[in-house]
């Protein structure tokens, strides 16, 4: 049975590690532990794939919803809700998840892999090598990177904690001439603020700790979160948060999952979120390749699409939130971000003219394979079911001008979905 190495125990190794010992394969985990304390926050949507992907213990580290506080374009009206993980928690608990599911991880360093598509030989600081005939990377931003096939602005987040006194959990976030900030407020009084700025330009490292003081004594709304400790200078960690594309999300016996094959800007909130969609996939990748070589490339091709796919959907969110904040159109800082990636608009207009069928790879049960779908202006990859309803033959027979002999052969509440569908895509 083929041995498969996955690099790195965040979210996403360890989706696809146990979506893989699902299907039956011999997996390993191989991942040192994190550097630096954060907190991030979450939304339904990552607890809902965190279940989805059996990582039980994980989920239950999120805290319940606090409210959050955006103060964005001088507005600062709008409040809404998110959930706070307290990382190191979160990657402990994703170790015993995976360990509770029998599933070894290693800890170490990976210093070097070395190998070709027949096999490969990792080097790890405090073991012997480790041997895989199929590897999967997910070391998240630390996965080397050579160049990267679409680069955002270059960014650079200065993450402050300390310790206040207990009380009400809470996050923040505002912009700033020169970028934004976000913090938040643990029940045990764990206080974190994170600036987010270009890359460049910013004071020598020895100044960060004061520097980043001074800012947040500028900031009302950090007076209002945190106490007066939050005015003196913090432990600090730099972490790069420019949005990357890798170029290439697999070969022939390795896949890159997560950020290692895509990282986003975390103003779009979606990280973690996006680890998950490519790990809850790979299992069938992975699995078709290695299963049915025929299909191989398509499995690829599958994958690759979804990355991309997934990449320049939150990219444009981000573009359309940093457009919102209009007070400082001059300042590189948000000139950059406001207009990359692209133009196009987030969802594009329905336009049943462009509505077709075209034969498209999916998910098949554990295997991807090629079907007909339904491709549209908006969804370029295509749609195979709506709801459990089959949309390609309904399509087909509309284009011969059949369509209501298709509808009459579905019951009620289908046609009645699909009939919505067609209004929703022009179809008059
Ligand atoms: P990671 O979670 O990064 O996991 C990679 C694992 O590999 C780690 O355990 C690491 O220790 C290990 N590893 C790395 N190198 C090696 C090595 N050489 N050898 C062995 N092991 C190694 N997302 C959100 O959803 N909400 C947020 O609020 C949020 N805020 C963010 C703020 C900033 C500043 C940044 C940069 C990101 C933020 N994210 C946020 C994104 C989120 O952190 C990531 O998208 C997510 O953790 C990626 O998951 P992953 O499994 O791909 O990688």
């Amino acid at each position: 049975m083929t041995d498969i190495v996955v690099l790195g125990a965040g979210p996403a190794g360890a989706g696809v590690a146990l979506g893989l010992k699902r299907l039956g394969y011999p997996v390993r985990v191989v991942s040192e532990w994190r550097r630096f304390a954060a907190v991030e926050g979450v939304s339904q949507r990552v607890l809902d794939g965190l279940r989805q992907a059996g990582l039980h213990r994980a989920l239950a580290c999120a805290a319940a919803p606090s409210p959050r506080r955006v103060l964005w374009n001088g507005d600062g009206q709008s409040i809404n809700q998110e959930c706070l993980l307290d990382r190191p928690r979160f990657d402990a608990a994703i170790r015993e998840d995976l360990r509770e599911a029998g599933i070894e991880v290693l800890e170490a360093r990976v210093l070097k892999v070395e190998g070709s598509d027949a096999g490969h030989l990792i080097q790890l600081d405090s073991r012997e090598p480790l041997r895989a005939d199929f590897l999967v990377e997910a070391r998240g931003r630390s996965a080397p990177l050579a160049g990267g096939r679409l680069r955002g602005p270059e960014t650079l987040s200065l993450l402050n904690q300390w310790q206040e006194a207990p009380g009400h959990p809470g996050s923040a976030v505002e912009s700033l001439p020169d970028g934004w900030a976000w913090m938040a407020r643990l029940a045990d009084g764990r206080c974190y603020w994170q600036i987010t700025q270009d890359a460049g330009g910013l004071p020598p490292k020895d100044q960060l700790p004061d520097y980043c003081a001074r800012r947040r004594a500028e900031s009302a709304l950090v007076r209002e979160l945190f106490g007066d400790a939050a005015l003196q200078p913090a432990s600090l960690h730099a972490r790069s948060s420019t949005a990357i594309l890798f170029h290439e999300a697999s070969g022939p016996s390795w896949l890159r999952v997560g950020d290692a094959a895509m990282a986003v800007d975390p103003l779009s909130g979606n990280g973690i979120f996006q680890s998950l969609s490519s790990a809850l996939q790979a299992p069938a990748v992975i699995n078709t390749m290695l299963q049915r070589p025929d299909r191989a490339e398509l499995a690829r091709q599958f994958h690759q699409r979804r990355v991309e796919h997934l990449f320049l959907r939150f990219a444009r969110t981000g573009r359309d939130f940093y457009a919102l904040e209009q007070r400082w159109p001059e300042q590189p800082f948000w000139c950059d971000r406001r207009t990359w990636p692209d133009a196009d608009p987030m969802h594009a207009p329905a336009d049943f003219s462009q509505v077709r069928v075209a034969r498209a790879p999916v998910i098949h049960g554990e295997l991807i394979e090629e079907v007909e779908v339904v491709v549209t202006a908006d969804q370029p990859l295509g749609i195979w079911h709506l709801q459990g309803i089959e949309l390609a033959p309904i399509i087909t027979a509309l284009k011969r001008g059949e369509l209501n002999q298709a509808l009459a052969a579905l019951p009620e509440p289908q046609r009645r979905t699909v009939q919505g569908w067609l209004l929703s895509q022009g179809y008059r």
